[in-house]
């Protein structure tokens, strides 16, 4: 199978061909971050329209890059939701486009599930069952893959997203967007003992998450300062909000596979690439006995490799989508 693989759902426009589903041959990642930098976020219709005047571009250099032409496609997969509605029709429009002109098969694929699938391509012998902490812009979950496309989930976030918690504090800090690469590394400067802020371990035994109790701590602590004209010390904030996140992460992943009898553990998304989040997570895998993996920096933040390997299995499965498949903006994992 020679899956061309297309991600729109947010602010990277990405390509990728994909040999058998575990294959890379190519995995494009148009970013549209200095187009979004100065307004401080993502603006959907600036979005919108970046994607439309680079997809074509893109899938062009991914097929150069994977040495593969159109004709030689047999499979393509293309993320539905979640996501920016006008975003996400953009890369669903081409795919469509592509399986209706080449007559291929073609499958929808929920972009969380894609991150999921990111460690499929990382390590090529992983298996589920497995459990597999989703960390991203928009969503924070705990999800037990028991097999490919079945899921259970076992905790989420009943507020902040634990990189919308990132990005928010970044910015109250006066860092630029995206927050968490800025906050991760501003953080190896500061102490993270420096500021004791609040942990959410929530009911004894849930393993759902909470972050507004402590983003909303920090910018207490940061408008006090203000307030009294004390010095502000931006790393030491920095590196303690981060370990107070990254620890409840990290010890509710633990406590979860632990109870489940579940020896591996997968991070997935965007927040996956925090660098003490790994850290601390490979360090009490290990105490634990547990096996941990995680993506490579280019594979836990958006791309559409990782849309093409959830999508092949969905096609090995029996699954194909019709052509008059739909964006879901809100989309949950497990129901498509
Ligand atoms: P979702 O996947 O939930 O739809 P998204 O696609 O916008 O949302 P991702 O691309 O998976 O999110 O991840 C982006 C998020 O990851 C941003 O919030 C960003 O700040 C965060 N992030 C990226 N790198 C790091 C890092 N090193 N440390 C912490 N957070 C990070
Ligand atoms: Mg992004
Ligand atoms: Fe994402």
């Amino acid at each position: 199978v020679i899956t061309l693989a297309i991600e729109t759902s947010c602010d990277e426009t990405s390509v990728s061909v994909l040999k058998n589903g575990r294959q890379v041959l190519s995995n494009v990642i148009a970013s549209q971050i200095q187009q979004h930098k100065i307004f401080g976020g993502v603006v959907p219709e600036v979005a919108s329209r970046k994607h439309i005047e680079n997809i074509n571009q893109v899938i062009n250099k991914a097929l150069l890059e994977a040495n593969v032409t159109f004709n030689e496609v047999t499979h393509v997969a293309t993320t539905y939701g979640p996501g920016l509605v006008g975003a996400l029709l953009v890369g669903l429009s081409a795919a469509k486009a592509i399986a209706y002109a080449l007559d291929i098969p073609l499958n929808g694929v929920n972009h969380i599930e894609g991150h999921i699938y990111a460690n499929f391509i990382e390590d090529i012998n992983l298996e589920p069952p497995f459990l597999s902490l989703v960390v991203s812009g928009g969503h924070t979950h705990l999800i037990l893959m028991k097999d490919y496309g079945v899921y259970e989930i076992i905790g989420k976030t009943r507020d902040d997203a634990a990189g919308e918690a990132f990005d928010k504090i970044a910015r109250a800090l006066g860092l630029s967007y995206p927050g968490g690469p800025e906050i991760d590394r501003l953080a190896k400067e500061g102490n993270k003992d420096a500021i004791s802020f609040p942990r959410a371990y929530l009911e004894e035994g849930s393993y759902d998450f909470s972050f507004s109790g402590l983003k909303s701590a920090v910018l207490n602590h940061l408008n006090s300062k203000r307030m009294k004209g004390e010095n502000i010390n931006r790393a030491d904030i920095a590196a303690s909000f981060q370990e107070a996140v990254v620890e409840v992460l990290t010890e509710k992943a633990i406590a979860c596979g632990k109870e489940m009898g579940i020896n591996t553990i997968c991070l997935a998304g965007g927040v996956a690439a925090n660098s003490r989040l790994r850290n601390m997570l490979s360090k009490r895998c290990q105490e634990e006995s547990i096996i941990l993996k995680y993506p490579s920096i280019k594979l836990s933040t958006d791309n559409a490799a990782m849309i093409g390997c959830a999508g092949c299995y969905k096609y090995i499965k029996g699954f194909k989508s019709e052509l008059d498949l739909n964006a879901i903006p809100n989309l949950k994992i497990g129901e498509g």
